[in-house]
């Protein structure tokens, strides 16, 4: 743990993408702020991340666009293939993109985003403190604190970035993390392990299939290549609790074709990620503790937009606390107020849509018929699917962009539901594409 040399204005709980988002931002607007990570470094497990324009815009405000590019990939194009028969179901150019929203589409290892921005927040004084859990919040007379096993950490604000298994929502609402009864397995690999197979060096490629998909997509300049195995575990849905294993990993690939399976021994096998989320919840602050990340909205990651989300909140929330500076301080409970007006609504409409695309990459049978008729026949230049995402981070309710025609903003959606819930009222021919993971 490191030394705690003066008092912070904002305290940081969590050290992960989130919470060093939240930190630089704050710092960049002129607070003090101490970050508090309960592992014993800052750093970041796993592998490739995919940072859409609504990120990447955000990253150039904060001086980081470049150094992040240099570190990642910016791929040609995303394209999204049939598992089973391997042809192209539609692709989204990511130049076109990169032209239409004025910033790149990355791919990056999560570790290198993780560093820039821990550099960064070094650069800025951010205070980083690790081996410290927190265990519970309290309101004080000047704000909130943060209590450890060590003691407490006071600031006029809390902004805990504590992940999916917060403590910290808890103060908010007694909901547990969703189980989505799906898996993933990870690997990166040096690129040279998979120049002998089918694969597209310069796209991120997704393979949709029944109850799985796959993607594949370039890391480090294409030195190195990152892939996801994601699929529906048969144990987790018989309630099962040792699920997700390798044995399943390959019974859920064992139709795919040969691309797919060429490349799935590649998996790391020790390790896999079980995908959850969370139910929307419509308010993020209590008092002066502000959720943010994962903690406040963790989604389903199939639009590829759960770290970009809490990067955006950490620009809402460091904007609004700009607007309403003046000589007399922060008018903290008006910049929380503003930022618990916009960042909700609009992450509800990410999770939701998460479910809904993920219940529609993996249908089967005469749904995947359809769906692959519907995306055989879109045009790669519409839009229409993505605009809502990649363009501006809303800082008020009145920025926030029109939705996609169909979209219901109604109470969320069970993962077992209708298979087009969230796009309610549309047909076929109304669907285009989005982003993957
Ligand atoms: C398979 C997969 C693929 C994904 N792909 C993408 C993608 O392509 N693009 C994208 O944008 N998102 C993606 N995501 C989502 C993204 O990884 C998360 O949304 C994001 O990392 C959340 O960041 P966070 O900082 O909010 O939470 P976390 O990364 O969970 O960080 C929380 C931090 O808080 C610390 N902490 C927790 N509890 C305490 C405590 N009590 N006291 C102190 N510290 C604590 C933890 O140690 C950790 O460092 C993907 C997720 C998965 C599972």
């Amino acid at each position: 743990m490191a030394g705690q040399v003066r008092d912070a204005d904002v305290v940081v709980v969590g050290g992960g993408i989130g919470g060093l988002a939240n930190a630089l931002a704050l710092t960049l607007k002129g607070l003090r702020v101490r970050v508090l990570e309960r592992a014993h470094r800052f750093g970041e497990v796993g592998a490739g991340l995919q940072i859409a324009p609504n990120c990447t815009r955000i990253l150039h405000r904060w001086g980081l666009l470049e150094e992040v590019t240099s570190l990642g990939v910016r791929p040609e194009a995303i394209v999204m293939r049939d598992a089973l028969g391997g042809d192209v179901l539609t692709r989204l150019d990511l130049r076109d993109v990169e032209r239409r929203y004025g910033f790149p589409y990355l791919v990056i290892h999560r570790s290198d985003l993780h560093g820039a921005l821990l550099r960064a927040c070094r650069r800025a004084g951010v205070d980083l403190v690790d081996d410290v859990t927190v265990t519970g919040y309290e309101q004080t007379g000047e704000g909130a604190a943060a209590i450890h096993a060590g003691g407490r950490e006071a600031g006029a604000v809390v902004v805990a970035a504590d992940g999916l298994h917060s403590v910290a929502r808890r103060l908010l609402s007694d909901d547990e993390p969703v189980s989505s009864a799906y898996v993933a397995y990870r690997g990166a690999v040096p690129f040279a392990q998979v120049a002998h197979l089918d694969v597209q060096p310069k796209d991120v490629v997704v393979h949709v299939g029944p109850r799985c998909h796959f993607v594949q997509y370039p890391l480090r300049h294409g030195e190195m290549f990152n892939q996801v195995a994601v699929f529906e575990s048969p144990k987790a849905l018989a309630g099962e609790a040792d699920w997700g294993t390798p044995d399943e990993l390959d019974a859920a690939f064992a139709a795919t074709g040969e691309r797919v399976r060429a490349a799935l021994p590649l998996m790391w096998r020790d390790r896999w990620w079980r995908m959850f989320d969370r139910e929307p919840i419509d308010t993020w602050v209590r008092g002066r503790v502000a959720l943010t990340g994962d903690a406040a909205h963790p989604p389903l990651q199939y639009l590829a937009q759960g770290a970009v989300m809490a990067v955006e909140d950490a620009y809402v929330l460091a904007e609004h606390v700009a607007r309403r500076t003046s000589a007399a301080g922060v008018d903290w409970d008006a910049a929380l107020a503003a930022y618990d007006a916009v960042r909700p609504v609009h992450c509800r409409r990410v999770q939701t849509t998460a479910r809904a695309w993920g219940r529609l990459w993996h249908h089967d049978g005469e749904e995947r018929e359809w769906r692959d008729a519907v995306l055989r026949g879109r045009d790669v230049y519409d839009y229409t699917y993505v605009d809502w995402l990649f363009g501006p981070t809303a800082l008020t309710p009145e920025e926030l962009p029109p939705m996609f025609p169909g979209y219901d903003d109604g109470p969320a959606q069970s993962h077992y539901g209708a298979p087009k819930q969230g796009f309610r009222g549309r047909s076929p021919e109304d669907f285009g594409s989005a982003p993957t993971t």
